[in-house]
C-alpha cells in the first residue's frame, strides 16, 4: 500500500521517536504506584487481605456507579464467576460473539456450558442485537419461562456480548432481546474501563459484568479483574465463591461449597488504586490521540474506527480498517518490520480447533472485520 510509509511516519511523529520500537500499549506507572506498594510491603499485607483490596473495590464501584464491585485475580476468572453466579449450569448454552479474545469463550467452558456464536455489527465490532434476535427466533422456544435451543435441547441461559476495544456494543437493544427471551445478560466489559454509553459505564447494563486489569489494558493491577453488579445476592455469592467459600468463624475452617481462590491480592489492588487515580488523565490523553488519528485518516484509503454517537469510548486500542485481507497482511508485515507494533483483530473463535463444531449463526460481519481490522499504537503519551 502506497500510504504505509506515510502512516508509519505519522505514528513516529505522534510518539515522538524517529527510530525506537513503538509498542501497541504499555502501562504508565508514574503515579502513587510505588508509594502504595511500599505501604503493602511495610505493613506485610501483601496477600488477599488488606486495606487496598476493599478500598479498590469501593473506588471502582464509585467510578462505574455499580452498586457492587468484587475483585478477582484476573478478568478471565471474573468472567467465570459472573457466569456461575448468574445461574449458568453444566449443559447450558451461552450466546457470545465469535470476534473476541479467547478468554470470553473459555470462561463459558470453565462454567461447563457451551458457547454459541452469533454475528457482530460492523460499526461496533460487538454482538449484533438483530443477529441475536434472528438466531433466537429460529433456534429457540420457551419452556416454563426459560429459553431452550429447539435443536440441541439445551437451555440457553445467558448471553455474553463483549465491548470490543472499549467501544460499546448495542447494549440496550441486546438487553431488550435478552428480556424478551428470558436470558441473562452478562457483559464482557474486560476492555471497557472508562467507557460509557449514554453516560452509563460499560458493564452496568446487564445482570453482571467483568472488567480486566491485565497489564495491557487501559489501567492495570499487574494481573486482575473485577465483577460489577447491582444485585446484592449475586455480589455476595461472587465474593464468597472467590474466597474458597469460607464461612466466617472464629477459628474453624468451614466451607459450604466448592469455591475458588480468586480474590485479588493487596499488592495488586494497591497498584490498581494508584492507576485509578490517574484514569481520567489516561482517558483524556488517549482520546486526544484518537482524535489525531481520526483527522489523519480522513480522506485516506484506510479508515479509522470512530466513536459512535452516544458513546464515550476509552480508545483503549485504536483500530483501523484496511481494504482487504491482502492489504491487512502487507500492512502488518511492513509496520512490524519497521518497529511500529501493530496487531490484527482476533481470529474468529469458530475457526479455532476447540470451537469449530459449536453451534453458530451466519457470521458475515465478523468474517469481514477479521479480514480488515488492525490495532495501531495506543499508549498514553507523556
Ligand atoms: C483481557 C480480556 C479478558 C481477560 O482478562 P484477563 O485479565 O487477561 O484474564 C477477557 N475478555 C476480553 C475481551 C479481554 O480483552
Amino acid at each position: 500500500m502506497k500510504e504505509t510509509v506515510k502512516i508509519l511516519s505519522y505514528i513516529r511523529e505522534l510518539f515522538d521517536t524517529p527510530d525506537e520500537f513503538i509498542p501497541l500499549h504499555v502501562p504508565n506507572l508514574n503515579g502513587n504506584e510505588k508509594k502504595y506498594l511500599n505501604e503493602c510491603i511495610d505493613s506485610t499485607f501483601v496477600s488477599s487481605v488488606g486495606k487496598f483490596v476493599d478500598l479498590f473495590e469501593d473506588k471502582v464501584a464509585e467510578y462505574t456507579k455499580a452498586k457492587h464491585a468484587i475483585v478477582c485475580v484476573n478478568g478471565t476468572n471474573a468472567l467465570h464467576l459472573s457466569l456461575l453466579v448468574a445461574g449458568v449450569e453444566p449443559g447450558d448454552e451461552v450466546i457470545t460473539q465469535p470476534l473476541t479474545f479467547i478468554a470470553t469463550t473459555n470462561a463459558i467452558v470453565y462454567a461447563n456450558a457451551t458457547p454459541v456464536f452469533v454475528d457482530v455489527d460492523i460499526d461496533t465490532m460487538g454482538l449484533s442485537p438483530k443477529a441475536l434476535k434472528t438466531f433466537l427466533k429460529e433456534h429457540s422456544e420457551q419452556r416454563n419461562g426459560e429459553c431452550y435451543n429447539k435443536i440441541t435441547n439445551n437451555r440457553i441461559k445467558a448471553c455474553m456480548p463483549m465491548h470490543t476495544f472499549g467501544h460499546a456494543c448495542r447494549i440496550e437493544e441486546i438487553l431488550s432481546v435478552c428480556k424478551e427471551y428470558n436470558i441473562e445478560l452478562i457483559e464482557d466489559a474486560a476492555e471497557g474501563m472508562g467507557s460509557f454509553y449514554k453516560g452509563k459505564h460499560l458493564g452496568t447494563f446487564g445482570k453482571i459484568a467483568a472488567i480486566s486489569f491485565n497489564g495491557n489494558k487501559i489501567m492495570t493491577t499487574g494481573g486482575g479483574g473485577i465483577i460489577l453488579t447491582d444485585d446484592d445476592e449475586l455480589a455476595a455469592k461472587a465474593k464468597h465463591l472467590s474466597t474458597q467459600s469460607k464461612v466466617p468463624h472464629k477459628w474453624e475452617y468451614v466451607h459450604d461449597n466448592i469455591g475458588f481462590n480468586y480474590r485479588m491480592p493487596n499488592i495488586n489492588a494497591a497498584l490498581g488504586l494508584a492507576q485509578l487515580e490517574r484514569l481520567d488523565f489516561f482517558l483524556e490523553n488517549k482520546r486526544e490521540l484518537a482524535s489525531k488519528y481520526s483527522t489523519f485518516f480522513k480522506g485516506s484509503e484506510v479508515s479509522f474506527f470512530e466513536e459512535r454517537e452516544e458513546e464515550q469510548c476509552n480508545f483503549w486500542l485504536n483500530a483501523i480498517l484496511l481494504k482487504d485481507r491482502k492489504e491487512r497482511d502487507l500492512f502488518l508485515e511492513e509496520s512490524n518490520k519497521a518497529g511500529v507494533m501493530t496487531r490484527p483483530i482476533w481470529q474468529l473463535m469458530n475457526k479455532l480447533p476447540m470451537y469449530k463444531e459449536n453451534v453458530k449463526g451466519p457470521l458475515t460481519n465478523a468474517e469481514w472485520l477479521e479480514d480488515r481490522v488492525v490495532n495501531i499504537p495506543s499508549s498514553v503519551r507523556l
